[in-house]
């Protein structure tokens, strides 16, 4: 990998994009025949029905108000009875098909239990509205929902076909879909008392024009306000030092999948949703298009971290897709606080933060300093005084290797080490990566 001769040099000036990696992880496989779909079927269905129980055992604690008027309690209990037979069926067929014994106790103690207390039979009770309910019923459908959806679809039309449903971490960013969910009617608290306390701001000549428009006018106007607000905190939050360990959170996601956008700081999390909100409330759309938006909203945000390879074709110009806020994951230098727009490309172009090289997929997810791993540690993260000075990743020795030997032939060249350290940024290695290089380099120097 050594240049020979300056041209060469100058030709890596032109950014290097790789192909990503995804290694075989026949481990974490789900082959059929083996037993262990249907354990993991059994636990997801054995486990949602429980809570499902609870929910309609405890409706005014357990249950969203905004959720209850959408849904009929008693249809439900339809979908509960077939989940739970399922869940006990899958639980008798992964432990006799020797799939995971200890998964399939589970899915069928908790399963037991669910009918124990009352299965799907529990009547429907009468509410007590409580302001701050926890979202059960609100998790238990969305995630089933998004299992059967959007795992499907990656696995239809995937980008990375060998990259597994159960990669590394899929347990924390389920943390982090769970949290989410459950803190709902927190969520809608805060943004009614955000809108409560702004009255003042609204313009009622304003919101009577907006909403004489037509319906799908109103709906583009949301997406585009929405969307500029977005944009905007987001960029702070990359750019405002103390901000940034905040949504580096989100950013600490090393594999992109539907479950890996839950993964946020509550912080940033209620600050951006509050944001997007007042926005919305201020230029005063009718309440069926802000419905509208929510949905377009949810389903954009998840679609945008799928291991999606669909050719999208024009639409991906204009509106943010896959490809493009991968891009914004990436840890690849000319990538870094690129791409900050949620639903469309416009305020990117407008900006200077576009980056969506053609034909190019992102190589590194991550930051450039590594996050400690776990929920309560990334909680904690942005409230550590030396939050900045973190373990950077382990670069695998061969790589440091590779990359070390190609730092004692530039140098031979008459290099300075900006020029190198230039040079392997645009052939594509992480910051942290390319550190760990030099330090190698320094202690291995070649025989002579
Ligand atoms: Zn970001
Ligand atoms: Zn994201």
């Amino acid at each position: 990998m050594a240049f020979n001769h300056l041209s060469e040099y100058a030709q890596l000036m032109k950014y290097d994009y790789q192909e990503r990696e995804v290694a075989q992880q026949p481990d974490r496989e789900f082959v059929y025949g083996t037993g262990k779909i249907s354990a993991y079927a059994s636990v997801l269905l054995g486990c949602l029905s429980l809570i499902s129980v609870f929910a309609y055992l405890y409706p005014s604690y357990l249950t969203t108000t905004d959720m209850r008027a959408v849904y009929d309690g008693e249809q439900l209990q339809i979908i509960l009875k077939y989940g739970m037979w399922s869940a006990l069926f899958f639980g008798v067929v992964a432990f006799v098909s020797n799939g995971s014994k200890k998964l399939a106790l589970i899915g069928l103690s908790t399963t037991i239990l669910a009918f124990a207390l009352g299965g799907y039979t529990i009547e429907v009770s009468p509410v007590e509205p409580k302001n701050l309910a926890i979202g059960v019923d609100w998790l238990a459908l969305s995630l089933l929902g998004h299992v059967v959806f959007f795992t499907s679809l990656e696995k239809i039309f995937p980008k990375y076909r060998d990259q597994v449903i159960l990669r590394k971490e899929w347990k924390l960013d389920l943390v982090y879909f769970a949290i989410n969910h459950l803190l709902i009617t927190t969520f809608i608290l805060l943004g009614n008392y955000a809108i409560h306390r702004l009255q003042w701001a609204m313009s009622l000549p304003l919101q009577e024009y907006i909403q004489s428009l037509p319906f799908f006018v109103q709906f583009i106007i949301a997406v585009l306000i929405a969307d500029f607000v977005f944009y905007w905190q987001h960029r702070v939050f990359h750019k405002v030092k103390i901000l940034w360990p905040f949504h580096a959170v989100h950013h600490s996601v090393e594999t992109m999948d539907w479950l890996a956008g839950s993964r946020a700081h509550i912080v940033h999390s209620i600050i951006e949703r509050v944001a997007v909100v007042i926005g919305l409330h201020l230029i005063g759309v009718e309440k069926a298009v802000l419905d509208a938006y929510i949905i377009f909203a949810a389903i954009q945000s998840i679609t945008n971290h799928c291991n999606l390879g669909i050719p999208w074709g024009p639409i991906k110009y204009i509106l943010v897709t896959p490809q493009f806020h991968h891009w914004h994951h990436s840890s690849e230098r000319p990538a870094l606080d690129t791409n900050f727009g949620a639903h469309t490309t416009i305020f990117d172009r407008m900006f200077g933060s576009y980056h969506f090289p053609e034909g190019h997929w992102p190589a590194h997810y991550g930051t450039t300093k590594r996050l400690p791993r776990t929920f309560f540690s990334q909680l904690a993260h942005p409230f550590n005084a030396d939050g900045y000075d973190l373990k950077p990743r382990q670069v695998k020795k061969e790589k440091l290797v590779k990359i070390s030997f190609y730092i004692h032939n530039a140098k031979k060249e008459g290099k300075t080490a900006a020029q190198i350290s230039g040079a392997l940024t645009l052939m594509g290695w992480p910051a942290d990566a390319i550190d760990q290089a030099f330090e190698f380099a320094s202690k291995n120097k070649p025989a002579a």
